[in-house]
């Protein structure tokens, strides 16, 4: 034991003297380069325009290539193409003066063209080596064709569905969402030595998914207790999982817009997270804190520098004021050498500076890309993200036999597969869920089709919801006919499975909605289609969570099937016949309707808790729906069925840093074998501060046969029980400790069926 210690600290003592050397080593380099370096190249470093599509063989002629000859450009970025991006290189290392390499940066978000889930969809798995797996897979094919940077994670929490970029994050609940930041950032970044791994950017720091009444870009203004305990980890654990670089957000926080925010970008960013990369502005951030009320485009940039926002993408605020504003002392040299430091830093740790063409190989670039082996992983990822919101009678799994009848505007449209944020997806190679469905049905079942209807009866909100290549092809017959074509197809089948819900791009940047239904004329098909008498099944395209009460209450099956990737179609079909059984879990609250928005799991209790059936007078409650969401937190069926036996608790009462043991039986009672998320979930009773009902601490997903139980444990300490609190002084000073008191700990397959016991922990 003795002898194992020695080993292991002589080990991380020369891992820490190797990085300190190494460090060192960097230091010198960067320090003699930019002694060389002019206040114009500085600042140069510091510009990240929008470049458009680039012309290969006319990189050196171009606008862009001009200023990057004159060292006026740091990166690129959304260039896809491994020959453009070698052509624009050679023009920063054969035709600048210092010959500094750019790096190139791409919203890589669910993956490449192998297109992985949406964010929320993948979050929906539950599974930290799946999620680092699409990661990694989008890192080797983005970095075979020039991308050494990506803007993912985005890791804002929301718990407002009506925000369009709900369905770029992980959810609503900030320790899952730290736990996918860190697989992530691992994912992407790796071992950065190696060309097959990418710098990362978590996004968009901070808390950009508290946009109130979830309109995008809209103003947060929340407590420091609420920003530390529910909204800020994620981006922490991003930071301490070694994040390259950190995206500030475009929102107004607390008065401050984040770009300009000091206290977010320096105070914890930097002093108390111990961040050592460099912090991007959002697309015209600077610029925008002109709209914003902050002042001039050189008093707004002044601002976004001190704070601690080095490098500024698109506006080229820094570029056109910084040296205005230090030859006026509005900003002071320090500040101007620790931005290009940092961003000097991040390519020589990319390995640039040793070969700018690190990420230029065309072999790689051949053979790496949306190959089979990449596609056959994310068709099995894809299919573990999948919620199963309903299964009535069984009638899912299909059978691969008989006819199936596949209505409804978003079974044939292989460009909404991909869903939002899909920049370098071929659409053209995805797979529609016809495609998949006919594919994996063989010469067992006939699957018929038709459109049945639109995707909304307004031409004007289709085209809205329908931008970049993600078009349906609009029917402009009269809605009843298009129904009445498709109830005549339904007719000929033993089963309906209806593709119904959301386009790609009714989610995603500036994509909010205040009706959160399915649009009213695919409505219309629906209940044609359960007028047939057939069994139906709803396959749900969405990028939110939507107010399905309707769907719930008249549809026998609900399969959730977010925007699966290129090939999601096959993975919906997996699903659909049994070949995989789905287990994926919501990782948001589905409402009942819009007004009970925003409604998450971890809420606080109030004063007046609805204890007891509802309708309650002078308790907290609406006199016209329940305070219940339609789907909790955590929630997911699937084709097994599992239960759970008692909570066992090792200790009643505990002290100081002792370690209590939760844990509990869970048996496969069904007939499929299966794969289940347990979740534990713990309530602090009684705190300096008032506390949710219950968080979530940790969880584990299993797998289990038919007929299968196991026990599964969970050790909870003391540092699960912390949180940040301030003092009843009127101090606004954070402390972040656990209190002495009564604890509930909960376990459960959902936030809301759960095994309870309770424990009393002292100091
Ligand atoms: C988005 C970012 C994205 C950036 C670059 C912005 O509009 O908010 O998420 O990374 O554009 O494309």
């Amino acid at each position: 034991m003795k002898r194992n210690i020695v080993i292991i600290v002589a080990f991380l003592f020369s891992q820490f003297v190797i990085a300190q050397t190494q460090d060192a080593k960097m230091k010198t380099f960067i320090d003699a380069l930019m002694k060389k370096m002019t206040l114009e190249e500085k600042i140069g470093q510091l510009n990240l325009p929008g470049a458009g599509d680039i012309v290969t063989g006319q990189a050196s002629n171009s606008d862009i290539g001009k200023k990057i000859k004159e060292g006026k450009v740091g990166g690129l970025f959304n260039i896809k193409g491994v020959d453009k991006i070698k052509a624009v290189q050679k023009v920063a290392v054969e035709e600048s003066r210092l010959k500094i390499p750019l790096i190139f940066g791409m919203d890589v978000i669910h993956g490449y063209e192998t297109v992985f889930p949406i964010p929320l969809g993948l979050s929906c798995s539950w599974d930290m080596k799946l999620i680092e797996r699409s990661a990694q897979i989008a890192a080797s094919e983005a970095s075979s064709q020039g991308i050494c940077w990506t803007f993912s994670p985005m890791v804002d929490i929301a718990r407002d569905p009506r925000w369009g970029r709900i369905a770029e994050g992980n959810g609503e609940d900030a320790y899952l969402g730290s736990q996918i930041a860190k697989a992530m950032v691992k994912g992407y970044q790796g071992d950065l030595k190696t060309n097959r791994n990418i710098m990362s950017c978590v996004k968009h720091y901070a808390l950009y998914g508290a946009a109130e009444a979830g309109r995008d870009y809209n103003t947060t203004d929340m407590s420091l207790t609420r920003m530390h305990n529910e909204y800020l980890s994620p981006y922490k654990a991003a930071v301490e999982a070694g994040v390259g670089s950190v995206m500030a957000s475009f929102n107004d926080i607390n008065g401050i817009p984040a770009t300009a925010n000091k206290y977010l970008m320096t105070d914890v960013l930097r002093k108390q997270w111990g961040f050592k990369g460099f912090v991007v502005t959002d697309y015209t951030g600077n610029n925008e804190m002109i709209a914003h009320g902050m002042g001039d485009l050189q008093t707004v940039t002044a601002l976004a520098l001190k704070a601690g926002v080095h490098m500024d993408m698109v506006g080229e605020g820094y570029l056109n004021t910084l040296k205005k504003s230090l030859q006026e002392g509005k900003v002071n040299q320090q500040e101007i050498d620790n931005a290009c430091r940092v961003i000097l830093e991040a390519k020589y740790k990319l390995g640039l500076f040793d070969d700018p063409y690190k990420y230029c190989d065309e072999s790689r670039a051949k053979t790496d890309v949306f190959t089979d082996a990449n596609r056959n992983e994310a068709r099995k990822i894809a299919a573990d993200c999948f919620v199963l919101f309903k299964n009535q009678n069984n009638i899912l799994p299909l059978k691969k036999s008989g006819t199936i009848a596949l209505i409804g505007p978003l079974a044939d449209s292989k460009e909404n597969m991909p869903g939002t944020w899909s920049v370098a997806a071929n659409f053209s190679k995805a797979t529609s869920l016809l495609a998949g469905l006919s594919s994996v049905a063989g010469d067992k079942a006939k699957v018929v089709y038709a459109k049945g209807s639109n995707l909304d009866a307004d031409a004007a909100f289709e085209q809205r919801a329908t931008m970049f290549g993600k078009s349906l092809q609009r029917d402009n017959r009269p809605a009843a006919d298009i129904i009445a074509e498709a109830v005549n197809v339904a007719n000929q089948a033993d089963v309906i499975v209806a593709a119904l819900g959301e386009g790609a791009e009714m989610t995603g940047e500036a994509s909010s909605r205040t009706n959160l239904d399915i649009p009213e004329t695919q409505k219309d098909l629906l209940k044609a289609l359960l007028k047939t008498g057939k069994p139906v099944i709803l396959v749900l395209f969405t990028g939110r969570p939507l107010t399905i009460k309707w769907e719930n209450d008249n549809v026998p099956a609900i399969l959730n099937v977010w925007f699966g990737g290129s090939e999601g179609g096959y993975a919906i079909a997996d699903v659909l016949f049994g070949d995989v059984n789905p287990s994926g879990k919501l990782t948001t609250t589905w409402p009942q309707n819009v007004g009970q928005v925003p409604l998450f799991y971890n809420h606080k209790n109030t004063g007046r808790p609805l204890n007891g059936p509802w309708f309650q007078k002078f308790q907290s409650n609406y006199l016209d729906v329940s305070n219940d969401p339609l789907y909790p937190f955590g929630f997911g069926l699937g084709y097994s069925n599992f239960t759970y036996g008692d909570l066992k608790l090792s200790a009643a009462s505990l002290k100081g840093n002792q370690t209590l043991t939760a844990s509990i039986a869970v048996t496969n009672s069904g007939t499929h074998d299966g794969k289940e998320v347990v979740q534990l979930y713990i309530r602090d009773l009684a705190g300096t501060n008032t506390r949710p009902l219950k968080e979530l601490k940790n969880f584990q997903k299993i797998e289990l046969k038919a007929g299968e139980t196991k026990t599964i444990s969970f050790s909870i300490t003391p540092n699960d029980l912390k949180y940040y609190y301030q003092t009843n002084t009127g101090s606004n000073n954070l402390i972040y400790d656990w209190e002495a008191g009564e604890f509930e700990i909960m376990i459960g397959g959902n936030s809301r069926d759960v095994k309870k016991g309770k424990v009393n922990w002292i100091k």
